[in-house]
């Protein structure tokens, strides 16, 4: 019989991207959906395999629910994908996120512990633990300073799946990932919202794209490559943790250009801090201005990971560059953007 997976958090990115892997794989694929009065399964479907993936009803935030899922799919790895995910929304809304990111992954374990207790555990945690990071760049060994509601929650979760393995024998793995993106990333996050904007704005619906802190750095890497090494920590015969980036860190500044390239404008850059902006060197037209409304109340500045340990254990590597990325987002959003009635 196929193994089963079960992946919560299947509509998002990771989860529809995890969902084509294990189908490819062979296995038989179960994900979680929250109830929603407008549930969308459009990354499943921009993927072709929305068919191919049973969905059940799934809560987080629901102890016995949970129960009754795990002691009736009875699966052989289960993913923990499902968060509330956006950093700036977990400063509006602390206790949510601390439900939903730390008790929810406490809650999978625990019933793992009762009901399925050799299924192998997959945690999401994430490079914001690192926070304002105490060494560059950043690998297993780095202390963790988490910066706001989302990384402290997160930091809960990772430590009660390293304490499951420990005191419980379970195979729960957690990987450390650091920002990765894809057509499919939620349009909240930076490099969707840039690439969605300069689309709007070249066909004519969107004026301007405004941005908080451009100076942030980021690792990013393609989320399809992240979702591998997920599978690859479920697979070695050891649980461990593990970091996954790419090794590159760029500004969001740097990201925007590229992007700006992809969509056919060329961009040129004036003023600091809130006053700058960025001008069409063809047309004149201004296109970013900074809103300090994306400020946060406490910012991550840099990240950059050393995949070393992945590399070496798991054979693991990002491969997709950060031009390459951005390429493939804007174009994915050129045409989407032409087509307003693509749900995305
Ligand atoms: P998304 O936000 O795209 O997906 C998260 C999914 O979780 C959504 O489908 C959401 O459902 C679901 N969800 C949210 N709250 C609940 C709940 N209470 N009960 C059940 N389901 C819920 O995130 P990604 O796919 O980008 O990320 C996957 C995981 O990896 C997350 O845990 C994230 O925090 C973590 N991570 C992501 C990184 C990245 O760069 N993408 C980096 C490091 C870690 P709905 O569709 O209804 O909103
Ligand atoms: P995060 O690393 O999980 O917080 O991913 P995001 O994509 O949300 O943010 C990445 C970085 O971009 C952070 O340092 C943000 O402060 C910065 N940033 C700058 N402008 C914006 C913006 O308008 N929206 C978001 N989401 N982030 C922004």
């Amino acid at each position: 019989m196929a193994e089963t997976v079960f992946i919560t958090g299947i509509m998002g990115q990771d989860g529809a991207y995890l969902a084509e892997l294990m189908l490819k794989q062979g296995k038989r694929v179960v994900g979680g959906v929250r109830r929603s009065s407008t549930a969308n399964d459009w990354r499943l479907r921009s993927l072709g395999v929305h068919n191919d993936v049973e969905l059940v009803d799934f809560e987080l935030l629901e102890y016995s629910l949970i129960h009754r899922l795990l002691e009736r799919i009875q699966p052989n790895r289960v993913f923990n994908l499902a968060a509330q995910s956006f950093v700036g929304a977990s400063f509006e809304q602390p206790l949510f996120t601390s439900d939903v990111d730390a008790m929810g992954p406490l809650r999978m374990l625990e019933v793992i512990r009762a009901v399925n207790p050799d299924a192998r555990f997959y945690q999401a945690s994430t490079s914001e633990l690192y926070g304002k990071v105490v060494e560059t760049p950043q690998s297993e060994m780095t202390a963790f300073y988490p910066r706001s509601p989302y990384a402290v929650a997160k930091a809960f979760a990772h430590y009660m799946t390293r304490n499951y393995r420990e005191a419980y024998g379970m195979h729960a793995s957690a990987g450390i990932l650091f920002n990765h993106e894809s057509p499919l990333r939620g349009q909240e996050f930076v490099t969707r919202k840039i690439t969605v904007g300069l689309a709007r704005i070249a066909n004519g619906t969107q004026d301007l794209l405004e941005l908080g802190n451009m100076d942030a750095k980021r690792d990013w890497g393609h989320a399809r490559d992240y979702v591998a090494g997920m599978a690859l920590m479920t697979e070695q015969e050891k649980a461990d943790e593990y970091v996954l980036a790419t090794g590159v860190t760029t500004s969001v500044r740097d990201f925007v250009d590229m992007a700006a390239r992809a969509t056919g404008f060329d961009l040129e850059w004036s003023g600091e801090g809130i006053d700058e902006t960025a001008r069409d060197r063809k047309s004149g037209k201004l296109l970013v201005q900074v809103n300090p409304a994306f400020f946060r109340p406490t910012e991550v500045e840099l990240l950059l990971g050393d995949p070393a340990k992945a590399r070496a254990q798991l054979g693991w590597n990002a491969t997709t560059t950060i031009e390459e990325l951005a390429t493939e987002m804007a174009e994915a959003d050129l045409r989407r953007t032409r087509d307003t009635d693509v749900a995305f």
